[in-house]
């Protein structure tokens, strides 16, 4: 992750570096380029020397020799590739070690979205769990804002520092270990947050110190799974709070496939639009020139593996 924010095709791969090898879209894993370092994969081996001074985004053949045989196109084994990416907070969120339970893009993006978060906030957060939205959180105010993250967990707050200094992001964040619900945030941030973000079993215990850490018109998200946890932190947040909003974020994935209507798919596959296949000639009257035709249609329908619910997210303003 590059914090001053260079786009990551125009940077280059060093000894050092995080990058997220991408097989195909559902196998990725972050790897830390070291000299001499090998990777090897279903797709072959690859030497870690072979990719430093690369543009990130550049894709990599296996070395020769390697992964035993095949030399199949992209598939296979020896003469595989993979593509090396930049670690934007996306794919992170994708690749990370999960230590706890994390939120995905979908909760992430509304969360940065509704929190107003603009280059120079500074933010809140607890816990810091894997520091999945953390990364986000930090690149979302980059380059002269801050991420000040909590937990009380030691263990899981040394690993996420070691994370965020791999990535580049140890300007932009602190970690520190505190119970936040037992001791609420520490003074030295009392009404100096633009955004203040929970993920906590019990959020309505340190709401009363979020009120105090807030700037006027600061902005406070409740991450929680179960919809009684929910009420109780909205109970709390009344005495200070405006606007409050819970939202549920449903993610609904289609399959889309080319196909013709049949009287067997017409209830369970929805068409979308014809594609026309050759175009249709019209004669000047508008008659149709009697030129055959074929069309076929796009065919959507949910995909069965829809990821369900994942938490609920409740937002609220500072009330002045
Ligand atoms: N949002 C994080 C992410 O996206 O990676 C995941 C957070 S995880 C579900 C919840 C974290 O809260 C855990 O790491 C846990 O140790 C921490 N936690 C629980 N109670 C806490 C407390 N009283 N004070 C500080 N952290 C706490």
């Amino acid at each position: 992750l590059d914090p001053a924010g260079k786009l990551s095709s125009q940077r280059r791969i060093a000894e050092g570096d995080t990058v997220v090898v991408y097989e195909r879209h559902d196998a990725m894993r972050a790897v830390a380029v070291r000299a001499g370092g090998v990777l090897q994969n279903r797709f072959g081996v690859f030497r870690h020397d072979d990719w430093v001074g690369r543009p990130f985004g550049s894709k990599v053949h296996s070395s020769a020799g390697g992964g035993g045989g095949g030399g199949k196109k992209g598939g296979g084994k020896a003469g595989g590739f993979v593509h090396l990416l930049a670690p934007t907070p996306e794919l992170w969120t994708l690749v990370l070690s999960h230590r706890t339970q994390i939120l995905y893009i979908a909760d992430i993006s509304l969360v940065v979205a509704y929190l107003e978060l603009v280059p120079g906030c500074v933010v809140l957060e607890s816990g810091t769990g894997s520091g999945s939205l953390t990364t986000s959180l930090a690149r979302a105010v980059a380059p002269h804002g801050r991420v000040h993250t909590f937990d009380f967990h030691e263990q899981r707050a040394t690993s996420a520092r070691e994370d965020f200094e791999r990535n580049g992001l140890s300007s932009l964040i602190t970690v520190n270990v505190r119970d936040i619900q037992g001791e609420g945030f520490p003074e030295e941030h009392r009404g100096a947050a633009d955004a203040v973000f929970l993920d906590l079993p019990q959020p309505w215990l340190a709401i009363p110190s979020v009120s105090l850490m807030l700037k006027q018109d600061g902005v406070l998200c409740s991450f929680s799974p179960c919809i009684e946890q929910v009420q109780r932190a909205c109970d709390a947040m009344r005495s200070c709070f405006t606007d409050i909003r819970t939202f549920e974020i449903l993610l609904r994935t289609y399959e889309v496939r080319d196909g013709s209507l049949n009287s067997g798919t017409a209830n369970e596959e929805a068409v979308v639009g014809p594609r026309p296949q050759k175009r249709k000639k019209f004669t000047p009257s508008g008659e149709n020139s009697g030129c055959t035709e074929k069309t076929s249609s796009v065919l959507v329908r949910p995909c069965s593996t829809a990821k369900g619910h994942t938490g609920y997210l409740t937002f609220a303003r500072l009330r002045v």
